[in-house]
């Protein structure tokens, strides 16, 4: 399913071509978020993917397959992203193009400016799913934040709106106090950081959980039972967790910048993972967590990425 047709915003007067993502025009399974659009469930992490290289990392990842694009404000390179995928020659409606607004935009009129930044360096039409990177509660704006990102929606301007690095509480709040639903938690999760509860609230709510870090950055292809089902199934320990988050519903977007890996990691639909061996992986769960925690992460704090 993709939305199509055209959207009218009474405040600005002005009617949108809405056209998003297609996944017929790919092999990635996609998943329908709450607002009805479609989004592949495997995509790309550009982060620290910058400088020279970036670019033609972005068009490799678009040559070997990938059809989504995880960017953000803070990763400096949206403007390489934007050209990768306006000079694939790949129609703009078979890849979904995520971005996020950075800590120091918070506040409505911040995060409309912030966006419009951010709409100039991807030179693209459209993004089609616009995050709020960090809550940063001690800031007290996030709820302001994602009224922006609603009238952006409205606007026609993003198609779809969610969050990242939310925990139940902040997602209350928005909930709340804006009457919408964020499509997406953009979370850190992968086997020793597994996030059940928040999982559990996503699904309750009809959120999207998508895993950064899903790989743990490398942490946990050592542990022995991710390497006893590689060796069983004749797969990487990459592809065994990335498996694991496609059968949990999740999306995710590993990150590499090494074609054969990057190839790899989308090598994951056509095997399955048997309902013990799920199981045996979910158990590995230790609460650890590697990147910064979203209650007390302040405004461009170190562990934000
Ligand atoms: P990741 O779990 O994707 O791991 C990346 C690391 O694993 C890299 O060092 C890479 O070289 C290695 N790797 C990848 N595939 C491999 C393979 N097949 N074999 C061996 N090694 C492999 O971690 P990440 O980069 O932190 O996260 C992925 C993406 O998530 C980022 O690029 C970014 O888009 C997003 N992210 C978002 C936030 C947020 O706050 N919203 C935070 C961090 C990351």
């Amino acid at each position: 399913m993709s939305l199509r047709g055209r959207l009218t915003c009474p405040p600005c007067a002005s009617t949108f071509d809405v056209v998003t993502y297609r996944p017929e025009s790919s092999d990635i399974p996609a998943i329908v978020l709450s607002d009805g659009q479609v989004m592949p469930k495997l995509g790309f992490g550009a982060y620290k993917v910058a400088g020279e290289q970036a670019e033609g990392i972005i068009t490799k990842a678009l040559e070997l397959g990938y059809r989504s694009i995880d960017t953000a404000s803070l990763y400096e390179n949206e403007e390489e992203v934007g050209r990768a995928i306006r000079e694939s020659g790949l129609p703009r409606d078979e890849v979904f193009v995520t971005t996020k607004l950075w800590n120091s935009d918070h506040g409505y009129d911040s995060a409309m400016r912030a966006f419009d930044a951010s709409m100039k360096r991807l030179g693209l039409d459209r993004v089609d799913l616009y995050l709020i990177h960090w809550p940063l509660p001690a800031t007290d704006l996030y709820v302001d934040t994602f009224r922006a990102l609603q009238s952006l929606k409205r606007q026609g301007r993003v198609v779809s709106i969610g969050v990242s690095n939310f925990n139940r509480s902040h997602l209350e709040r928005v909930i709340g106090e804006t009457g919408e639903i964020p499509a997406v938690n953009q979370i850190e999760l992968h086997p020793y950081f597994a996030q059940n509860e928040l999982r559990a609230f996503h699904a309750a709510n009809g959120i999207v959980t998508e895993a950064w870090s899903p790989l743990g950055r490398g942490a946990e292809f050592n542990d022995s039972v991710i390497i006893h089902l590689a060796e069983k199934l004749g797969r990487t320990p990459a592809q065994i967790i990335l498996r694991w988050h496609m059968q949990l519903g999740n999306v995710a977007i590993p990150k590499s910048a090494t074609p054969s890996r990057m190839a790899e990691n989308l090598a994951v639909f056509d095997f399955e993972l048997t309902g013990r061996e799920m199981t045996q992986i979910t158990t590995l769960d230790k609460g650890a967590r590697q990147g910064g925690d979203p209650d007390t992460l302040d405004l461009d704090a170190p562990g934000a990425s």
